[in-house]
């Protein structure tokens, strides 16, 4: 499903963020990325929907090579690549329905297919009867919600999330990755940046560690590995 092999990336200003990553993500996995503050989380996630190029090597997600994309063919590679961000990025002047409705208008959805759609995420995600509210109207928790619904209203075959718990308390990140497992468990490779010792030690899953660019550990239903 992910695959990269040898990939480096080296930013504009001469950071060194990978430094020859290899991997394979299967269908179906669920992987935390952890790893210590500026170690290449974040460039390792943003690669995967080309957020960002490799520098050089390759990375293959869903059978497309992403390097070799076109800029028209970048929108069928996110059609199957659904985000979350630890700060929700929410449209505010849009209600929960028409936030999670958007991203289903932007790929032309037939508009009877929309509603059962965004009805059916909402109620997965817990928020079926917040439809008609606002973001500002909602708690951190909830609006984290509304962005994970949002990420998976197309049934993309992969969800990233790049410490989508960074700004919640521990009783609410609960409830987060009880969805994201569920989301899991439902068949679609989850793909997480975290550092949150509890929850990789709780929520048991594959834990890859990157320091320095490099992938220093890479264990089945690992440990969180480092001081909390
Ligand atoms: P992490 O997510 O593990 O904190 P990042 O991937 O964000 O790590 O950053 C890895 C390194 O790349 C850091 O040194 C960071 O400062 C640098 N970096 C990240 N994004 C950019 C950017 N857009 N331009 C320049 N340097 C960047
Ligand atoms: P732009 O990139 O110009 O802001 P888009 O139409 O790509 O506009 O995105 C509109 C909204 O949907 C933005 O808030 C963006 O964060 C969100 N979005 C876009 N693609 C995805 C995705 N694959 N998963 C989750 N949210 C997305």
């Amino acid at each position: 499903m992910i695959h990269m092999k040898d990939v480096y990336k080296t930013y504009n200003n001469g950071v060194s963020a990978l430094n020859g990553i290899n991997i394979n993500i299967d269908r179906g996995e669920f992987v935390y990325i952890v790893g210590p503050s500026g170690a290449g989380k974040s460039t390792f996630i943003r690669l995967i929907f080309r957020e960002v190029k490799p520098t050089k090597g390759t990375v293959y997600v869903n059978e497309m090579n992403v390097n070799e994309l076109k800029e028209k063919q970048v929108p069928l590679l996110r059609r199957n690549v659904g985000v979350v961000y630890q700060d929700f990025k929410l449209l505010s002047k849009l209600t929960v329905y028409e936030n999670v409705a958007f991203a289903m208008e932007v790929i032309e959805s037939h508009p009877s297919l929309i509603r059962t759609r965004v009805m059916e995420v909402l109620d997965l995600v817990g928020l079926k009867n917040k439809a008609r509210f606002l973001p500002h109207e909602l708690s951190g928790g909830e609006q984290q919600r509304v962005s994970i619904a949002r990420a998976i209203v197309n049934y993309p075959k992969i969800v990233i999330a790049d410490e989508p718990t960074g700004n919640l308390d521990p009783d609410t990140s609960w409830g987060i990755m009880k969805v994201l497992q569920e989301i899991n468990d439902r068949g679609t490779t989850v793909i997480m940046a975290t550092h949150s010792k509890e929850i990789v030690n709780t929520f048991k899953n594959r834990v890859v560690a990157i320091e320095d660019g490099l992938i220093v550990r890479d264990e089945h239903r690992g440990e969180y590995g480092y001081e909390g």
